[in-house]
């Protein structure tokens, strides 16, 4: 790190400079830092999958428009979806809590009863944590493990030249939710497109058999979960790689919910999709070659569609959007990155998020 004193700025740049400055090489570590969970070898036939997350009251939620059970819901998502984006099958977690002095048990029943709901279906089981009071306000800290075979491991980092990119369901539909959540409902947008957007913030789903059988398949080349909104966790896919990418707008998967949305706040409903969080959808990519077997698998599985949206390029080419009026143009950085500005305000009408 440039100087000790100095403050924070860039999620990314800080992790960067934390894992060159401390992580350490190790025969065991096959992946530290830098992906969606750590890979660790614990015997010639099982990887150990690590991942954990942090949410902070005011930050990742507001207890005006979340309930405990949402809170606990999204801290196991948001591991669950980890391991997911690595192939791997979820398996133990623990869970420290901070709690400010007006926290009473019933909250923190509800806050478990939440996670448990995913977790419970996931066959993942609770071994331990730690818990801490507060003076500033809720933080929930889930560790999750996860296990995975070797050589059905996904990574960021395997992106090739010519791969196809990828996404499972949806885009865009939880940045539209919290939006809603913390603001006016448009009068012309229908009550149901309201409910659905809002369920999909409150309730993602982690696409974990989808993680699974990409993997155990070799169908996909490289993966990751979409957390912070697709033009940012593609961005750390073509890092990794070492590629660049073409999108093309029109093929991005938009619900009918969010059409209707963005048609009634007179928004780009594409640009809502680059930008969006908290999707938790899988982002990966494919040889053409693969090609007919993921189009068959997303027939197969009505409520979860895969989507072609573009290519994998050299990485000279850079980050581009093909608009619909078949310009190519650089893909703008919308996702939430934590101590950065916005780069485009007038996007995001919500509280802060992550
Ligand atoms: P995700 O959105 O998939 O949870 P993050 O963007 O939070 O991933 O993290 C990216 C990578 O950086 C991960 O490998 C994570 O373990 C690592 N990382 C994040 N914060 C820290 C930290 N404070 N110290 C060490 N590693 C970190
Ligand atoms: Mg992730």
């Amino acid at each position: 790190m440039a100087h000790s004193s100095s403050s924070v700025t860039g999620e990314f740049r800080l992790i960067r400079q934390l894992a060159e400055r401390f992580s350490r090489s190790h025969p065991s570590v096959l992946r530290g830092i830098g992906d969606d969970a750590a890979v660790v070898r614990c015997s010639t036939r099982q990887r150990l999958l690590l991942t954990t997350d942090l949410l902070a009251e005011g930050i990742h939620f507001d207890l005006r428009t979340a309930t405990f059970e949402d809170i606990g819901y999204k801290a196991a998502v948001a591991n669950l979806s980890d391991i997911a984006a690595m192939g791997g099958k979820p398996h133990v977690m623990l869970v420290a809590l901070a709690l400010p002095r007006t926290a009473t048990s019933s909250q923190v029943e509800r806050l478990y009863r939440g996670m448990m709901r995913i977790c419970r279906p996931c066959m993942v089981v609770l071994v331990g944590g730690d818990t801490s009071a507060s003076r500033h306000g809720w933080f929930i800290s889930m560790t999750m493990t996860g296990v995975a075979s070797p050589h059905r491991i996904l990574y960021r980092s395997g992106a090739r030249p010519g791969d196809d990119l990828w996404v499972s369901g949806t885009l865009g539909d939880s940045a539209a939710g919290l939006q809603l959540l913390a603001g006016p409902t448009p009068s012309k947008l229908a009550p149901h497109h309201v409910r659905t957007l809002i369920a999909r913030h409150r309730r993602p789903t982690p696409r974990i058999a989808l993680g699974q059988l990409l993997a155990s398949q070799k169908l996909a080349t490289a993966a990751i979960d979409v957390s912070d909104g697709l033009s940012g966790d593609l961005a750390h896919v073509c890092e990794a790689s070492g590629m660049g990418v073409e999108v093309v707008a029109a093929t991005l998967p938009l619900s009918p919910a969010l059409r209707a949305y963005a048609l009634s706040r007179r928004m780009d409903a594409a640009r809502l999709a680059l930008q969006g969080g908290e999707d938790y959808e899988l982002l990966f990519t494919a040889p053409s070659s693969a090609r007919g077997r993921l189009e068959r698998l997303s027939r197969r599985q009505a409520r979860c569609p895969l989507t072609r949206i573009g290519t994998i390029t050299r990485e000279r080419f850079g980050l581009r959007l093909r608009q619909r009026d078949g310009e190519l143009v650089a893909i703008p950085r919308l996702s939430y990155e934590h101590f950065s500005e916005p780069c485009d305000k007038t996007l995001t009408n919500g509280p802060p998020r992550r």
